[in-house]
């Protein structure tokens, strides 16, 4: 892996409720995000994967733990220091067409950040647009429109085009092709990873579906009711996989192009409240490998070969088992 870029470090964020409980979005996260490559984080509606990453862009920040990019931690920056720290890491939301100004052209729209910081002058708006528009294949023309004139995928690569505008060095993607056709999908993550190789761009993919995250994500991770239960290299993911949960997302997954021989194994049952999570392991209730040790015991993560760590009794064994 490339350099260490932003490292974060038991991030923990609880959610005090109106009867006195707790609720634990993030528990203890550690993860790594490296220069120039993706970390995809993937898990069920609701596991924290959102929560976490919306950490990285100041929308939130955690109860516990640290967040280290440029050797400082970010979770704690305010004022002058926040908004200088802002550039450096850019966010592309799920839907657009919700997340602009409907009343703003798209030379408004993609240019704001630079006028912002002052990283241009007024009169300089219409060129730098156009290039902007032009790295992301969209005709300069586009300039003068609004965002329902547009498609969801030429309002998809406008806002990549914005998020790049201050060149950030790290991009955070929360479902940013969710909400588009599978075709139009393929076309923006063909976009993404050709400006991630230009321009050496570390990229944090929030997703559901490990199977179409593993095509262009360098490390994954997957999480379940805020916990990492497992972080292995993206390329080696159908051979290395080993946690019952990130398997069960694999077998789950549902492809045009899959082997309509191979069964589609849903996962079984639906996750425990996050106010009511079980002792032991999270996942116990749903897992069909489930041990004594794992109704009593938190298993925590673990590293079983470079690049790979599980948290699971079957995995690691020694120290919780
Ligand atoms: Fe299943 Fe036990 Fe591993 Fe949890 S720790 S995933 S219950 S085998």
């Amino acid at each position: 892996m490339s350099e260490l870029l932003l490292e974060a470090r038991h991030v923990t964020r609880r959610f005090p409720t109106n009867d006195g409980r707790e609720l634990v979005a993030c528990n203890d996260v550690n993860l790594k995000l490296y220069r120039g490559k993706t970390l995809g984080l993937v898990g069920e509606s609701g596991c924290g994967k959102s929560t976490f990453m919306r950490f990285l862009v100041w929308l939130d920040r955690p109860t516990e733990g640290e967040i280290i990019y440029k050797g400082r931690d970010i979770t704690k920056l305010q004022g002058r220091e926040l908004h200088e720290m802002r550039q450096h890491i850019q966010m592309v939301f799920q839907d657009p067409a919700t997340s602009f100004n409907p009343k703003m052209k798209i030379r408004d729209i993609v240019c704001e950040p630079l006028l912002n910081y002052g990283r241009i002058k007024r009169s300089e708006k219409n060129a730098r647009a156009r290039e902007l528009l032009q790295m992301v294949e969209l005709p300069g023309d586009f300039a003068d429109r609004y965002p329902h004139n547009m498609s969801g995928g030429q309002r998809q690569r406008v806002a990549i085009a914005r998020a790049l505008a201050l060149e950030p060095e790290i991009i955070v993607m929360d479902e940013a092709t969710s909400a588009l056709d599978v075709s139009v999908q393929e076309t923006v993550i063909e976009l993404i990873t050709k400006l991630q190789r230009e321009k050496n761009i570390t990229i944090g993919f929030i997703c559901h579906n490990l199977g179409f995250i593993q095509s262009f994500s360098h490390q994954i991770a997957v999480m379940y009711l805020g916990n990492i239960v497992e972080v292995m290299p993206g390329d080696k993911l159908s051979e290395v996989c080993c946690h019952p949960y990130s398997r069960a997302l694999l077998n789950a997954v549902f492809d045009t192009r899959m082997d309509f021989s191979k069964k589609i194994e849903p996962i079984k049952g639906e996750p425990p409240s996050p106010l009511d999570v079980p002792a032991g392991c999270p996942f116990r209730d749903r897992c069909d490998r489930c041990m004594p040790v794992c109704r009593e015991v938190w298993p925590t993560l673990k590293e079983i070969e470079p690049g790979h760590e599980v948290a699971c009794h079957l995995f690691g064994k020694g120290e919780d088992a």
